[in-house]
């Protein structure tokens, strides 16, 4: 059970003052759903306001607050907005808009003759200044309320900073003061505060340099006892052999079109030595887009079936599941194996017959998304797991699994992008490890070309004279932000209704990750059997999308991926055998590190190198999958401070779980059991009493 202490900071948003449906609803959209993620929904940056004379003083953009007087007003309709016409202190013409001005509000707050101290970002409209929405309008003898700083928070469409601000300050009203945790001596060399005080002063702008790290650590705590926890448990609960007679991996072999390359055999042979022992397998099977890392899961999961048990596969997307299911059937045609699959969308009859057969033992291999582990799943004899792409699976969701079986089941982790040892650390504690560092024959190498956005028009002539020959490429739209997955559908959605003006309707397909999951299918089958040519799409088609036919990669605004994704998408062509190419479209104004980057990816196909200097380059963040279409991996860590802190923090934990007496004795047993309730790693704690 939760400690008590902790339960205002689980409350549902909606138990905060003037927190109705609507906003409710927002909030969602950013996940905040809980006074706890408001808490730690943290400010993105601070915005200075500069306090000016007069608008001449400040440029276009800026952020100012200045004195200004009403000279006239304009009433706004429907279509046109409301505007005061106002005069700075020099004399000059400052415009405030006021877009749906409903009730002529704005207008009431500032009459006309009358002075307010206005801020807000100032907008040149030609050589005339304007304010839109100012964030502030006060009289002038109340300008002290004015904050010169300002964090700004990341936003949704219906919520203002200002509201954010109000909202955030409601949920750190909830937060209560919590015995220190960590190590006493490490926080004071750190020159730390507590922890409810480092929330305040982050969110107040008031931290000093390194304060905010905190945060970091403490969920890396929680998160790396969590981990030390379930490896106690494992010790304590054996795991179980695995062995065969070898009847099904040899009739794989036999299936095969082709001959299994070194790697993937030598691979095969680690897992097999790993299974067969009585401690449950951790092994990560790292291998570039291509590699064959699905025939040597299916060799893994037909031992766990020849030893009488069953296989579960988790991808981290409903499309991918869907595409794994189809290449192990291939694989499998004629063998006797029963595989199924299961993710959020089935639903009903459907769903009900799937978890019957899955209970009953009817099912050997089941292959999903996170759905496989919900709490109605349950298998007859779950033996190994797969994971593939590691980075959206955390502790929670092992925890979940381990559950389902009867021994701690043995686990497969597979990659496409090499990962730092402190991020397989924190996510899954100590670990082995397998390499495909052998690519099957035939593979072409993608030729890479970096372009100009403003050369869009010619890359897209390319795009059609490719069509015009039958051809099919793929047209990524960009990251529009970590937040707003609906914006970055919206961006896809244009792109592609210009594109199918320019080509045809019939020709060009849209995907993105806001589509419901049977038309994204349909169209992924569409553009697989040719019937469109060219498909926009938004990084939904990451990972494992396999049509070989496709030869073409466009990738806009490309400077906006992270380089092991550019790897990934270009990964999506050059699969069959012919020439492929991939087309980054930059920006204009781009960093020197941003160029750097691009440079790489035309001057290389390997994906270790490239994960290995993107890692250089930006420090391991987007490999920690602080991006992602499900839940978040960590809410207050951030990448910095998990390659700088994990170690420390795994240190701690052991000390606290194997020294100390861990939460049976140590003197820290309270407050750390507070902790991992707080970053929702309890479940850890649930193994320990039923283990
Ligand atoms: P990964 O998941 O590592 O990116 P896949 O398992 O999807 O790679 O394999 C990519 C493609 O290579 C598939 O079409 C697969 O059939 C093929 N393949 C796998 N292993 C071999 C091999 N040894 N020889 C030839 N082709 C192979
Ligand atoms: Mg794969």
């Amino acid at each position: 059970m939760r400690p008590d202490i902790l339960n205002p900071l689980f409350a549902a948003v909606g138990t905060l003052d003037g927190v109705g449906p609507r906003l409710t609803k927002q909030l969602a959209r950013l996940r905040i759903e809980r006074v706890i993620d408001l808490v730690y929904h943290l400010p993105a940056f601070a915005i200075t306001r500069r306090r000016v004379d007069a608008a001449s003083e400040a440029a276009e953009g800026d952020v100012i607050a200045i004195h200004l007087t009403a000279e006239r007003h304009e009433q706004g309709n429907g279509r046109r907005p409301s505007r005061i016409v106002c005069r700075d202190p020099a004399g000059a013409e400052v415009t405030l808009v006021y877009f749906h001005d409903r009730g002529g509000y704005a207008l009431k707050q500032f009459p006309v003759g009358q002075s307010r101290l206005v801020s807000g970002k100032l907008d040149l409209y030609g050589d005339r200044a304007q304010i839109v929405h100012p964030d502030f309008v006060v009289p002038p003898e109340e300008a002290d309320a004015l904050p010169e700083r300002e964090p700004v928070y990341p936003l949704t469409e219906g919520v203002t900073n200002k509201r954010m601000r109000t909202l955030v300050d409601a949920a750190l009203k909830t937060v209560p003061g919590l015995t220190e945790w960590a190590d006493p001596g490490f926080v004071e060399r750190q020159d730390w505060h507590a922890w409810a005080d480092t929330l305040r002063r982050v969110h107040a702008l008031e931290d000093e340099p390194g304060e905010r790290e905190r945060l970091s650590y403490d969920e890396l705590l929680a998160n790396q006892a969590a981990l030390l926890v379930i490896r106690q448990a494992a010790r304590r609960r054996k795991g179980r052999s695995l062995t065969g007679d070898g009847a099904l991996l040899t009739r794989l072999k036999e299936n095969l079109p082709y001959r299994l390359t070194g790697a993937q055999d030598r691979s095969i042979g680690e897992i097999l030595g790993d299974l067969g022992a009585d401690t449950p397998m951790l092994r990560l099977l790292q291998g570039d887009v291509g590699s064959g890392k699905t025939a040597v899961a299916l060799a893994a999961m037909l031992r766990a079936v020849e030893a009488g048990c069953q296989a579960a596969m988790l991808a981290p997307t409903e499309i991918l599941a869907r595409q794994h299911l189809e290449s192990l059937r291939e694989m499998l045609a004629g063998m006797d194996v029963r595989t199924a699959i299961l993710t959020g969308r089935d639903k009903g009859k459907a769903r009900d017959v799937i978890l019957a057969e899955l209970a009953a033992g009817h099912i050997d291999i089941l292959v999903g998304t996170h759905a496989i582990f919900q709490d109605a799943v349950s298998y007859k004899d779950l033996g190994l797991v797969i994971v593939d792409e590691q980075h959206r699976f955390g502790v929670n969701q092992r925890m979940a699994l381990t559950a389902k079986a009867k021994a701690p089941p043995h686990l497969l982790v597979m990659t496409a992008t090499p990962i730092p040892r402190t991020l397989t650390l924190t996510q899954f504690g100590e670990m082995d490890e397998s390499r495909l560092d052998q690519m099957p024959p035939g593979r072409e190498p993608v030729e890479t070309a970096v372009i100009s956005m403003g050369r869009l028009d010619e890359v897209a002539a390319g795009v059609g004279r490719l069509m015009d020959q039958g051809g099919r490429a793929y047209w990524v739209c960009p990251l529009v932000s970590e937040e707003d997955m609906s914006g970055e559908s919206a961006a896809a959605e244009t792109r592609a209704a210009a594109l199918a003006r320019r080509f045809g309707k019939e020709r060009v397909g849209l995907v993105h990750g806001q589509m419901p999951g049977p038309e994204k299918d349909a169209v992924m089958a569409k553009f697989a059997a040719g019937d469109i040519q060219l498909l926009v799409a938004t990084t939904v088609i990451e990972v494992g999308v396999n049509v070989p036919e496709a030869t073409l990669m466009v990738i806009e605004k490309a400077e906006s991926f992270g380089l092991a994704q550019l790897h990934q998408l270009r990964g999506r062509v050059g699969r069959g055998g012919g020439k492929s190419s991939c087309v980054l479209l930059r920006s204009s104004e781009l960093s020197d590190t941003a160029r750097e980057r691009l440079k790489l990816m035309r001057a290389t196909n390997d994906g270790f190198e490239i994960a290995e200097k993107d890692l250089e380059l930006r420090g391991g963040g987007e490999l920690l999958g602080t991006r992602q279409s499900g839940q978040a991996a960590y809410k207050a860590a951030r990448a910095e401070d998990i390659m700088k802190l994990a170690g420390v923090a795994m240190d701690d934990a052991r000390l606290f779980l194997e020294r100390e007496g861990g939460f049976e004795s140590s003197p820290r047993a309270e407050a750390m059991r507070q902790l991992l309730y707080l970053f929702e790693r309890d479940s850890a704690i649930q193994t320990l009493k039923s283990g």
